[in-house]
């Protein structure tokens, strides 16, 4: 078990794309140390790049706060579908403390990964998991949930970050 440092906004790697992960070992510790790191910080996603490491991973575990422990880890996720639909909701960031940003997202999406033995799985996320895949996806590319909100919000947010 390693839990690791979650890096804060605003650093720099937290704004650079990652590249594509494979199946191998050390992908696999870094998933294991990404969720002994997630469950630490009391979160429930993490991407790689909040701990540094600018691969195409990320983790979640949308039910351990209430319920059983469910972790799961996605490889190269890919959103094949998005619905129609809408909502907007207050997301946390473990690398942006204080802020709860307003964020709209596809209420339902079509995700494909690669899993830690190298299958490929797809499944129709909702819910939770489905909001919570897309802010860890968007990690992936170098997004935050500040780049989401509009000037006068983001402003209000930049600002409460460095409380
Ligand atoms: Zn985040």
């Amino acid at each position: 078990m390693a839990v690791l440092p979650v890096l804060q906004w605003p650093d720099p790697r937290l704004r650079m794309p990652c590249g594509p992960a494979a199946a191998d070992d050390a992908t696999r510790g870094l998933a294991r140390d990404m969720l002994d790191t997630m469950y630490a910080a009391s979160g429930r996603g993490l991407a790689a790049p909040q701990v540094g490491v600018l691969t195409r991973v990320f983790v979640m575990d949308a039910t351990w706060k209430t319920a059983a422990h469910t972790p799961e880890i996605f490889l190269n996720p890919e959103i094949i579908w998005r619905s129609g639909t809408v909502a907007t909701g207050p997301e946390g960031c473990l690398s942006i403390a204080h802020v709860l940003a307003e964020v709209s997202r596809a209420t339902e999406i079509i995700l494909r990964w690669l899993t830690l033995d190298g299958a490929i799985a797809a499944a129709k996320l909702t819910g939770f998991r489905a909001i919570c895949a897309q802010h860890e996806m968007d990690h992936l590319d170098g997004i935050l949930t500040l780049d989401r909100l509009s000037p006068e919000a983001r402003a209000l947010a930049e600002v409460e970050a460095q409380r």
